[in-house]
């Protein structure tokens, strides 16, 4: 069995909540105007202590779970906001926990506890590979004390507004390997140390106000021991982090869905036409009940996958299906929203349209839905692989 509404997560909610009362709705929608950085947001999350929350106590941290993430993002997308300006942290964090050395935790985890240090990227993504990651093509070659890297990445974001990133790249060429999912490996790197000496950004200007760019490396030297774990065993390490992104990405469209629906029967309530009110039609109340229903019950999986990883089971397909439920549910309750609002609801002064970019990504990024679809239809249900 799995709770959710124990004291402590009302808490959180309410304390998140009182946070994100000084950044409305009129914040987000300006710092979207003007394609900007959420700063103000972000430093006063961060000095509150909520983006450490899953950082152990002796490293600085709150020592907090997977559930109590999840709601500080929920409820960060629930009151109008963009966890996506902040929620790389979380889970790129967990990469160096689990998988970094004592000398490495010891030096970056109460840094980033403490707000001195960001870690709010990670370069993954290749142009000419896409989800096929095992195909990537950027290289790190050992020469002596130094990792030599050369490549490009492609949709790495808040880059600008990162200290760290954690990098995938090849160490053994794909020829050489027993498995395609060998030979790559995770690398820490310093972004001040290595922009400009090896490595150049370029922005990609994008539907959503997300800070994202395509990375250029070219004879980027990196110190050897900012290798994370073992040499050849990266990509293994970046799967494990997946389902703690996925389970918190679906928390941020449950909290998404909320804001939509709410909005929507607040509206239909208020907006007359014909005399009385547009909520009175169930052909406007109906699709309305209908994305509620289905919030709700993407968000009894996504309890489902915060239990299971919280108490050390495999919660690969629990929070492989919440993404997969809540995404499409956070988007059906986005187009609800837009349509109960007619026209209205292209103002950028209602929010909604914003609201309605934000959340379609999930659809695409950090996993596209076709993969979740095949990673079900191979792994839960035995059936033969696809790719
Ligand atoms: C705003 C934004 C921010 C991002 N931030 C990051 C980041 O910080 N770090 C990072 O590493 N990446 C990041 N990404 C990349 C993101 O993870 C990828 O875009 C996503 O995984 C999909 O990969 P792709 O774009 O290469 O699509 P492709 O792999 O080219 O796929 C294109 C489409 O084809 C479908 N498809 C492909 N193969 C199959 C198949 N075998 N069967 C069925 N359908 C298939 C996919 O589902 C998808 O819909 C970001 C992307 C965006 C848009």
């Amino acid at each position: 069995m799995f709770s959710h509404d124990s004291e402590a997560l009302d808490a959180i909610r309410d304390g998140v909540r009182g946070l994100c009362a000084n950044f409305d709705e009129a914040y987000w929608r300006a710092v979207d105007e003007r394609k900007g950085f959420p700063e103000e947001f972000v430093s006063a999350l961060t000095e509150a202590g909520w983006l450490a929350a899953m950082i152990p106590e002796e490293y600085g941290g709150s020592g907090l779970g997977l559930t109590e993430a999840s709601v500080i993002l929920e409820e960060v997308n629930r009151c109008g906001g963009n966890s996506g300006t902040v929620h790389g942290q979380m889970y790129n964090m967990f990469t160096l926990l689990r998988h970094g050395s004592e000398a490495q935790k010891r030096e970056y985890l109460p840094k980033i506890a403490a707000g001195e240090l960001r870690l709010q990227s990670m370069g993954v993504t290749e142009p000419t590979t896409g989800t096929d990651t095992t195909k990537i093509k950027t290289t790190a070659v050992r020469k002596g004390d130094k990792y030599v890297i050369n490549g490009q990445k492609v949709w790495i974001s808040r880059i600008q507004h990162s200290d760290l990133m954690i990098l995938l790249a090849r160490t053994t060429p794909l020829e050489q390997v027993e498995r395609k999912s060998l030979g790559m490996s995770i690398f820490l790197v310093d972004l001040h140390q290595a922009i400009g000496n090896g490595l150049t950004v370029q922005p990609i200007a994008n539907m959503v106000n997300h800070e994202t760019n395509e990375l250029f490396f070219d004879n980027l030297e990196i110190p050897a021991d900012s290798l994370i774990g073992e040499e050849g065993m990266g990509f293994r390490y970046i799967l494990d982090g997946l389902n703690a992104e996925r389970t918190l990405i679906a928390a941020e469209c449950i909290g998404d869905g909320r804001w939509f629906i709410e909005k929507a029967s607040r509206y239909a309530c208020d907006r007359e036409v014909f005399g009385r009110p547009i909520g009175k039609n169930q052909g406007v109340q109906f699709p309305i009940a209908q994305a509620h229903i289905e919030v709700e019950a993407a968000d009894l999986m996504r309890w489902r996958a915060c239990h299971e990883y919280d108490s050390g089971q495999h919660a690969g397909a629990s929070a492989n299906m919440a993404k997969y439920l809540a995404a499409e549910a956070s988007w059906k309750a986005a187009n609800v929203c837009l349509q109960t609002h007619g026209g209205f609801g292209f103002a950028a002064e209602y929010d909604v349209e914003r609201k309605f970019r934000e959340t379609r990504l999930y659809q695409v990024a950090p996993i596209s839905t076709n993969l979740i679809l095949s990673y079900v239809a191979e792994h839960l249900l035995e059936m033969p692989r696809s790719f």
